[in-house]
């Protein structure tokens, strides 16, 4: 352990590589649209005109705006980690198709580039875990499948995943997908270092993944509509609560058997816990806290549950999240 925080802490160099990532990067993007502040110069794609409305947008009109897209990512099941805080508020392009044309072609993977060894190093940690922990509750596992891109790429119904909606979980394809650019976002807009919290980030999509498993993921989706906005919020709350808690439990599972982490790789995912909570994305995009429209759950509770994790370490620890009172969560 250090005093220093030295945020490069996490030991996960040498560790089996998944063989379910596929890496995109570098492919041609369907409908060619650009990402902001990136320097690709673009044709006017779908997700950037929506963009450029979204900027002058009022407040209220901006929330009726963001609703909309939550409501079609819930809708296509997607999991947006923090596509609201991420990406500098921009609406999903990728959800409202594309043009089908192909005109610009993603960010390749530079010759010393970390991020395919550090995700695939992740995602084994998180299979090798599971495959494990499952079985002893005698639950079959299955591994999740990983697609890492750049910018935009092309998900198997036909439509379109873009970076701007952060990494995400799709149950449809039981799949995870990433542009890794996504952590220097982190790291330049909320100064989140650490190579542990960007591990923390995909072990939450996986525990989506592991929810799935469980039946947790189709158990939300069959009360759409049958249950008020606020109900289900909430119960959006637990599930993603939850995901925090399955990261937590991988993380604590992973320090044992492997001595991966170091006290400033907990407190860096603490502190990305806490700047992704849905009180702290609401303040950043100056609005007042509404509670009603919390989806994720506020900076205290992600980070505790994924603490509660990390400490405890036991699977069933985790269903009282769906049982508990939610003004207790
Ligand atoms: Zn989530």
């Amino acid at each position: 352990m250090t005093l220093i925080p030295n945020y490069k802490t996490m030991r996960w160099k040498n560790r089996r590589e998944s063989r379910n990532v596929e890496d995109r990067r570098g492919e041609a993007i369907p409908g060619g649209y650009s990402r902001r502040g990136m320097g690709i110069a673009g044709g006017l794609g779908v997700g950037r005109i929506i963009f450029s409305v979204f900027r002058r947008a009022s407040g209220k009109m901006k929330m009726v705006m963001i609703g909309a897209v939550i409501a079609a990512m819930v809708f296509f099941g997607f999991d947006p980690l923090s596509a609201l805080g991420m990406g500098g508020g921009a609406g999903g392009g990728g959800i409202f198709g594309s043009s089908g044309k192909t005109e610009q072609v993603g960010t390749a993977p530079d010759a010393d580039d970390e991020y395919g060894p550090f995700l695939r190093s992740v995602i084994g940690m998180n299979e090798d875990f599971w495959a494990k922990e499952l079985p002893k509750y005698d639950i079959r596992y299955r591994p999740a499948q990983v697609r890492i891109y750049s910018i935009g790429t092309k998900m198997d119904d036909g439509s379109v995943a873009d970076a701007r909606m952060g990494p995400f979980y799709l149950p449809a394809e039981n799949r995870i997908y990433i542009d890794p650019t996504f952590f220097e976002q982190m790291r330049d807009e909320f100064n989140i270092k650490g190579e542990f919290a960007r591990a923390y980030v995909m072990s939450h999509e996986y525990g989506h993944h592991i929810q799935h498993i469980l039946g947790r993921t189709t158990a939300l989706h069959s009360k759409h509509g049958k249950i008020s906005k606020t109900e289900y919020n909430q119960e959006s709350v637990r599930l993603e609560l939850h995901a925090d808690f399955l990261a937590g439990i991988l993380a604590h599972h992973d320090d044992k058997n492997f001595d991966s982490l170091d006290r400033a790789d907990i407190l860096s995912a603490m502190a990305c816990a806490k700047a992704i909570g849905d009180d702290m994305l609401q303040k950043r995009a100056g609005q007042r806290i509404n509670s009603d429209h919390f989806t994720h759950g506020t900076a205290e509770q992600r980070a505790r549950w994924f603490m509660r994790g990390y400490t405890n370490g036991k699977l069933e620890e985790g269903e009282q999240i769906y049982t508990m009172d939610y003004n207790r969560l």
